[in-house]
């Protein structure tokens, strides 16, 4: 009898990009550089370190081409960085990363606000920065990220077919992938699985990644549904770095390390090692005095007896349970 093979799901870390971009303090680079490198020690295998965009207008990423050089001498590590326009591609492409994100927004009113172009006009852009990278760069993977793919915090309510439209145009362009991003925290789990099963459907192979943000608390729940409609790549960030610095208390992405825990437990392989992960938050906590970090599981650490997908026991001894008080 054939012995199906334990599944695996690709952990994409964008808390340097997302994270960073989110937040008002800047992080100084030398503590970026520790940090990307204790993530990719802690098994992620690819890390979204910066966005190629002007300094002046996000100088948290000001230092991007020193934090994609260091990236680089990383083994086995697969840099990726998201870059708004054709300059920033061209930047990325000649920094020598392995992937590029273009984010798209499905309505006009988003891509205005965000990257002050009309969907059209960026549907333009996304198909001269494929021809460039067939031209001059053709290892470089290119990824769709369609942003507010499940509702806009500006237009209100997304159809489906506005965001499969906007999903064929990038295929049509010829990016290798389209994933689905819930920018606004809108998404709901049956939204996610219709959307995500559609998706394969409709673009094949080229049916990417989700990237939710957990600003109504739905993150967890939406990966759950995301999987049951056969995505394998998931985007999160450390300690869920993140929000908007124009809305207090509003979270970020979805917390790597539950993530890492959740997708352990159900018997997904990530190769991330839970315990080396949590550890690398203390990077943050100091480098990002002030700044908010979420999650759970490095408080609770590991089950008693947890083992992860691929059979390996927790690196780090758990700390005891609860002691005081009755436990129910
Ligand atoms: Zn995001």
């Amino acid at each position: 009898m054939a012995i199906s093979p334990t599944p695996t799901v690709l952990v994409s870390e964008v808390g340097p990009r997302d994270g960073l971009q989110s937040i008002k303090s800047v992080m100084p680079t030398a503590a970026k550089l520790r940090w990307i490198s204790a993530l990719a020690a802690a098994g992620l295998k690819e890390i979204e370190v910066g966005s190629f965009v002007p300094a002046r207008l996000l100088p948290q990423m000001a230092d991007i081409h020193e934090v994609v050089a260091h990236a680089l001498t990383i083994p086995g590590l697969h840099v990726a960085v998201l870059a708004p326009n054709l300059r920033g591609s061209q930047s990325a492409f000649e920094a020598g990363v392995h992937k590029l994100t273009l984010p798209v927004s499905v309505t006009n009113e988003h891509s205005m606000a965000n990257i002050r172009k009309t969907t059209a006009q960026m549907i333009d852009e996304v198909r001269e920065i494929v021809a460039l990278r067939d031209a001059q760069f053709p290892g470089v993977q290119i990824e769709a990220g369609v942003s507010v793919a499940f509702g806009c915090t500006i237009a209100g309510a997304v159809s489906d077919d506005e965001t499969m439209r906007m999903c064929m145009a990038m295929a049509e362009c010829g990016v290798d992938e389209v994933g689905l991003s819930d920018t606004s925290g809108y998404a709901n789990p049956t939204q996610v699985r219709r959307m995500f099963r559609r998706l394969r459907s409709e673009l094949g192979d080229k049916a990417g990644g989700a990237h939710f943000h957990n600003t109504r608390g739905q993150g967890l729940a939406n990966v759950v549904a995301a999987l049951e409609a056969g995505v394998t790549t998931i985007d999160a960030s450390q300690a869920g770095l993140g929000g908007c610095p124009y809305a207090p208390g509003a979270t970020g992405n979805i917390v790597t390390e539950d993530l890492a825990f959740l997708l352990e437990a159900m018997g997904y392989d990530t190769g991330i090692d839970i315990d080396a992960l949590v550890a690398a938050r203390a990077i943050l906590a100091d480098a990002l005095p002030g700044e908010a970090l979420y999650g759970h599981v490095q408080d609770a650490g590991l089950p008693k007896g947890f083992s992860y997908a691929d059979g390996r026991a927790p690196s780090a001894v758990q700390p005891e349970g609860c002691l005081r008080g009755v436990a129910q």
